[in-house]
């Protein structure tokens, strides 16, 4: 038996966990396409991110959040857990679709979630009402630029974006900062990828992650 202590007094650190057990408690990613890039981002990660999300503001309680990419909607879910009012989660694959709304219900916070089968980059999708974009997309490992029309959508929702890329992408910073936006890359963490992955990867098992905040001019 292994004993976690925590600080009680430390309401942050409580809320973070608390997230974390929720997040982890989720279906998770039904299917994986090494094309796709279809993983999900471990609920103790996600609870963290977020929490520096809000940290910044960013999530504040009645924000309108989307998710793209969201697979078994681990990150939009998690938004709605942390006070925001209403999210989209995008995801190309069906199959990841239904799991994220069975999410949504077992969270019940289904009303307030909208979960869009679309391509990112092929479908238009509307992205008017929005606040905030969380987004772990593919990072473009298999299919080269995968990553490319997930840029371009938040460049044309034009709202403040957080993002987690492999954390030696390079390209961020110029494609935002050529169009005038605000770039912070403000954290690191290690992200378990699945086994499949060891087989087509370099990695074997684990990669790094960075997050990266992106705010329009
Ligand atoms: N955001 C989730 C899933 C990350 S995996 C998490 O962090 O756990 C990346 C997801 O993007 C996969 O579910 C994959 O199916 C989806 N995806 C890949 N290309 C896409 C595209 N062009 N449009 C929408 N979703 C896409």
């Amino acid at each position: 038996m292994e004993y976690i202590f925590l600080d009680v007094r430390n309401p942050i650190a409580m809320r973070v966990r608390r997230l974390a057990m929720l997040l982890s408690g989720l279906e998770p990613h039904p299917s994986n396409s090494v094309e796709l890039e279809q993983y999900t981002t471990d609920g103790e990660l996600a609870a963290r991110w977020l929490a520096d999300i809000s940290a910044f503001s960013d999530l504040s309680e009645g924000c309108k959040v989307a998710d793209l990419g969201a697979g078994n909607g681990v990150l939009g879910l998690g938004a709605m857990a942390m006070g925001a009012e209403c999210a989209i989660l995008v995801e190309t694959d069906q199959t990841a679709c239904d799991v994220a709304m069975s999410n949504a219900e077992s969270m019940c916070v289904a009303d307030s979630v909208e979960v869009i089968r679309a391509t990112v980059g092929l479908d238009p999708i509307d992205l008017d009402s929005i606040d905030v974009v969380i987004s772990n997309p593919p990072w473009g490992r298999q299919i080269e630029r995968a990553d490319r029309p997930f840029l371009e959508a938040i460049l044309s929702a034009g709202v403040t974006a957080h993002m987690m890329h492999n954390a030696g992408a390079r390209h961020i910073q110029s494609i935002f900062e050529a169009a005038g936006w605000g770039v912070e890359r403000y954290g690191e963490a290690d992200f378990a990828l699945p086994v499949a992955y060891e087989h087509h990867a370099r990695e074997r098992g684990r990669t790094r992650a960075a997050f990266w905040r992106l705010s329009p001019p």
